[in-house]
């Protein structure tokens, strides 16, 4: 049998899997509902447009959700032996917990039985879609309306004809739609990445949370790992910072329940990075990090 550490490393990369495939579909739908729809239509009803995109992304950050709390159950589990309700109150078998986040991944199931887990009360509050709503409002106002209203204004000012005008919708339609493709992505994956936090926070079986950076990530995102990784306590001041998240971003957040966890590569190449850095501030660590990429290339 595979050690814990070996199990949870497989449970971190099919977690991965499952917010790497919703955040995708996040990114599609989103194209596909701007493409459907002209500047004009945007501008004038903003809401119904929210009210549509919402409806698509909000579905998916529901099963980014039920990925967190199915991983956050099978890693507890995995280190402490004892995981969390998910709210139904019924003791799983560790391969049923293996199943629910299969599920969640679109992976083949595995089989056989096993003795019931015992559960300690979930960590978990009830999910708010209005605030997923209001959250997806505000982004709409400052990625589409603000930028649809400038480039109105910039239009009468210049006296564009009806042509350039046309020309010029379809550049910020491009760019509004990527912009928005990125938020969608972020709020879908943010799904699961809440949960898993919550749970930390609220669960007094969990030591901390940790956030793992893809190969190649930005200089914010392994700076926030790096620090990350170095607190001791769930409680540190600063430690929000390590679950910001930016659009696009494929950072994983996983939650550390032993002493004994041993960080993946990219978490110790983070940790060493930020060493060789010697301290300062972020912009500084930035073109650390430039020049330091440079010589690797
Ligand atoms: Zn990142």
């Amino acid at each position: 049998m595979d050690s814990r550490q070996q199990q949870s490393d497989k449970a971190r990369k099919v977690f991965r899997s499952a917010q790497n495939s919703l955040g995708v579909e996040a990114v599609r739908l989103t194209l596909r509902l701007v493409s459907s729809m002209t500047p004009q239509a945007l501008r004038k009803n903003p809401a119904g447009f929210v009210a549509k995109w919402h409806h698509e992304i909000n579905g998916l950050r529901k099963k980014s959700k039920k990925a967190g709390q199915a991983y956050y159950r099978l890693e507890r589990a995995i280190w402490l032996g004892r995981t969390v309700d998910d709210g139904l109150g019924i003791r799983p078998t560790m391969n049923g917990l293996w199943n629910d986040l299969y599920g969640a991944a679109d992976m083949p199931k595995v089989s056989g039985v096993g003795d019931p887990i015992r559960l300690d009360p979930s960590p978990w509050s009830e999910d708010n879609d209005r605030e997923s709503h209001k959250d997806m409002s505000t982004i709409f106002h400052f990625k589409a309306t603000e930028r649809l209203k400038k480039a109105e204004k910039e239009a009468n000012k210049d006296f564009l004809t009806i042509d350039s005008l046309d020309e010029l919708d379809d550049l910020l339609m491009e760019s509004i739609a990527d912009s928005l493709a990125g938020e969608a992505q972020k709020v879908t994956e943010g799904g699961g990445r809440d949960a898993i936090a919550e749970g930390v926070l609220k669960d007094p079986g969990a030591l901390r949370y940790m956030r793992v950076p893809e190969e190649g990530a930005c200089y914010f995102c392994i700076m926030l790992a790096s620090r990350g990784a170095s607190y001791r306590n769930k409680w540190t001041a600063g430690d929000a910072d390590v679950r910001q998240f930016h659009p696009n971003c494929k950072c994983e957040a996983v939650p550390i329940f032993s002493n004994d966890y041993e960080y993946p590569p990219e978490v110790k190449a983070a940790v060493a990075a930020w060493k060789n850095f010697g301290g300062g501030n972020k912009q500084q660590f930035r073109r650390f990090m430039a020049k330091h990429q440079r010589e690797i290339d």
